[in-house]
């Protein structure tokens, strides 16, 4: 690597490494190490899997590419012998920003642990310029700007593969570019960018907007257009089938080449279809198959046997449901296979809720999904129970064989080697090499459980942690933190559900009684990191109550030393690779029900932090592996929230009224104090939303949450018995291996070898 490096440096600049700026060893570095991807092989197999995702949040990747090709330690090594750093280097990698929130990361994780089984399978998305906006923080607001992260020198590599995508107001050219994923000490796959030649950057004017009508200029600007007018959702139509039928055309382009014949198009290929925004994938292939001399019924039979598809949420409005109007517009070709496909299944089923296309002419994609797709997935257990015990119920009662539960799971290489080398290290030491093979040998761990040595040296990593981030936050926003305080850290992106603003109203409870003179005995830092959907205001609220009591306690030097508040800046995957392994307290608050599996929360447990949590999604799995004593849970169940919204009786204002504390808390949010930081508009309308709708329920459980909290809090004053804790989060964490869950999709669903 040494002598590589060298030379680069020298073809590219002149120069020696020595004299070398970070930004020219990091375009040294990237060449370096794509020249070394290419010369792998890539993996094959008689079927191939195509997973199909509008999102996917990879991250930098040089590190990651370094440790996965084996050169991470000597790239380290001939770093330093120059004086040098990785780190320092790193931050020179721009991050794409080609995902959104937890589905997009998934899609990553999952990309990594494909290539690392030796399984032929590549990702299928777009390749987004701007990506997901960018927060800034500004009078206390979300803004958003433009995300640039496409630079000269980068991962993308360009391919010759063009394809023609007929819309119907025209045709554009499609133009595909590759970034190589290399397998943990494996071969490679691909991750799919398609994009166009014809986009103009130059549209955007002020922060994130531009002109949503000319498709054939925008069409790959922005992940996730604004969809609360009518050009907006009718944009992300134009994206969605750009996206799968790009998608369908490499697929059938690929299989020929591969030698195989169409008619067996399943024994060769597999489809996954991540969330909802590939479904037209499934009328696309089965056109596709139509062009090629294969006739309705048979093609339909073989895309049936191809796709499958993973349900990411029960939250209603993230089921899409496209008026038949935009498909006409965008995709005219594929409605009349999407009117047979709903033809078939109205006249054997005679129920609404089953219909593809229902009687207000909207098209549901999860439905054809259900109905034309050989698998469905939850992504925890809790969730495939209520998917089939509720949300889609009459699904299940059709098709009990389709259903099938994949809990999510994380890649070690990121969230443990990369995050936090020094735990990485230590562990190594302890249960040697193993378990980054097989996570499940973490649990040799246990056996240091009681090991005073062992537990002082786990306190010491997170120290060391924590006073990185102390720096990282000193760096780039200025903050600086108490490294012996408690962390306790909310990262995720902002949603109701999530109940960032019951997290919220405990920072109030907390900073009214220091202020009754109760001083807490180890100081606390409340951390978030979270970005809001631009359209979404109530959770830009929730943002700016957020900011403001940052700024509240800032400025009190009664509360300050025993209460911090820190909200940081436009939350990514290079923030949470900082924030995690320094964390004590992992907040995992969401309503139960709600949150389908979440995978911040096993990224915290691998990382040694104690969750406080409510029996939500993976929590579930988290609380039974680790036991009782390890994990904070709090809160109503699952079953106990589904019958509130059965039977409509949950009234929040029943619970301001009936309790003092929370009728104080609430009430802090008008209080003269915030309202002179603050605005008043913003910090009334999420009063009123708390009293009179608060649809995730936060007054229902914060009450059993502020108990749970303090009772963590006065637990962690005894050091040792609080690092058992944190050794036993670890040990269990293997479960939550992305081999593991990908391991499990390939046994029940894709059958790749
Ligand atoms: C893991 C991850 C998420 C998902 O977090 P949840 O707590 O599961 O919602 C979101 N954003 C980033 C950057 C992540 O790394």
């Amino acid at each position: 690597m040494e002598k590589l490096l060298e030379e680069k440096v020298q073809s590219l600049y002149c120069k020696d490494i020595d004299s070398c700026s970070n930004a020219e060893l990091y375009v040294a570095l990237l060449h370096v190490t794509k020249e070394t991807i290419a010369e792998r092989e890539y993996n094959t197999g008689e079927r191939k899997l195509y997973y199909i995702s509008a999102e996917f949040l990879i991250g930098k990747l040089l590190s990651n590419n370094l440790i996965n090709l084996g050169y991470y330690d000597e790239v380290n090594k001939v770093l330093a012998k120059h004086g040098r750093l990785l780190s320092d280097i790193e931050e020179m990698e721009l991050e794409p920003s080609l995902g959104n929130g937890g589905l997009g990361r998934l899609a990553a994780c999952f990309l990594d642990s494909i290539a690392t089984l030796g399984l032929a399978g590549d990702g299928i998305g777009l390749n987004y310029h701007f990506g997901l906006f960018e927060q800034v923080f500004r009078d206390n607001l979300q803004c958003e700007e433009k995300n640039v992260w496409l630079t000269e020198d980068s991962w993308l590599n360009k391919t010759n593969v063009e394809f023609n995508v007929e819309f119907g107001k025209g045709t554009v050219r499609s133009k595909l570019y590759d970034i190589d994923v290399t397998g943990y000490n494996n071969k490679n796959n691909r991750l799919h960018l398609f994009d166009i030649e014809t986009i103009d950057e130059s549209l955007v004017h002020e922060g994130i907007s531009f002109d949503k009508n000319d498709f054939k200029r925008n069409l790959t600007l922005f992940l996730y257009p604004d969809d609360s007018d009518d050009a907006g959702r009718l944009l992300r139509v134009y994206q969605q089938y750009f996206m799968v039928s790009n998608a369908a055309q490499l697929i059938i382009k690929e299989t020929k080449e591969r030698g195989y014949d169409l008619h067996d198009l399943d024994k060769h290929v597999c489809v996954q279809i991540n969330d909802t925004h590939p479904s037209m994938v499934i009328p696309e292939l089965i056109r596709l198959l139509g062009n090629e001399g294969i006739e309705f019924e048979e093609a339909q039979a073989i895309v049936s046997r191809t796709c499958a598809y993973t349900n990411h949420t029960i939250l209603a409005e993230a089921l899409e449901k496209w008026p038949l109007m935009y498909l006409m517009e965008v995709c005219p070709k594929i409605v009349p296979i999407i009117f047979k496909l709903d033809k078939k299944i109205a006249k054997k089923y005679d129920d609404e809720d089953l219909a593809i296309i229902d009687k207000w002419d909207r098209v549901h994609m999860a439905h054809m999904d259900m109905h034309y797709g050989y698998s469905v997935n939850g992504v925890a257990s809790l969730h495939t129970d209520i998917l089939k015990k509720n949300e889609l119920h009459k699904f299940y009662e059709i098709y009990p064989e389709k259903f099938n539960n994949k809990t999510n799971g994380i890649t070690f290489r990121r969230w443990l080697m990369h995050a936090n080398p020094e735990l990485n290290a230590y562990l190594a030491s302890l249960i040697g090499e193993g378990y980054k093979k097989d996570a499940d040998e973490l649990e040799k761990l246990l056996a240091y459980k009681d090991d005073k040595k062992v537990l002082a040296k786990l306190e010491e990593i997170k120290r060391n942690n924590k006073l990185e981030l102390k720096k990282y936050l000193k760096e780039t926003q200025n903050i600086d933190v108490n490294e012996n305080s408690i962390f306790d850290i909310q990262v995720k992106r902002l949603h109701e559900y999530k109940r960032q603003q019951m997290n919220a109203l405990y920072i109030i409870y907390k900073y009214l009684d220091i202020k009754k003179g109760n001083k807490p005995t180890t100081p606390i830092t409340m951390i978030f990191g979270s970005k809001a959907a631009p359209a979404y205001t109530i959770a830009k609220d929730i943002i700016h109550l957020l900011l403001c009591l940052q700024m509240l306690i800032e400025n009190d030097p009664e509360v300050k030393p025993y209460l911090r508040v820190v909200v940081v800046e436009n939350y990514n995957v290079t923030k949470a690779t900082k924030l995690i392994p320094a964390c004590d307290i992992s907040e995992q608050i969401s309503l139960a029900s709600k949150e389908a599996s979440g995978t911040g929360n096993m990224k915290f447990m691998l990382n040694g932090a104690v969750t406080i949590g409510t029996e939500d999604g993976a929590n579930v799995e988290i609380h039974e592996l680790v036991g009782e004593e390890n994990i904070y849970i709090f809160g109503e169940e699952s079953d106990t929230v589904i019958k509130h919204y059965e039977n409509h009786d949950y009234v929040s204002r029943s619970y301001y009224e009936n309790s003092e504390v929370i009728h104080e808390l609430v009430d802090f949010i008008v209080s003269d104090e915030l309202l002179a930081i603050g605005h008043k508009e913003n910090l009334e309308r999420l009063y009123n939303e708390l009293l009179n709708k608060d649809w995730f329920m936060t007054l229902l459980d914060i009450e059993s949450y502020i108990k749970c909290k303090e009772t963590a809090i006065k637990d962690y004053e005894d050091r040792e018995a609080w690092n058992k804790k944190s050794l036993v989060n670890i040990a269990k964490a293997g479960y939550f291996s992305s081999d593991r869950t990908i391991a499990e999709y390939n046994r029940d669903i894709w059958h790749l070898k």
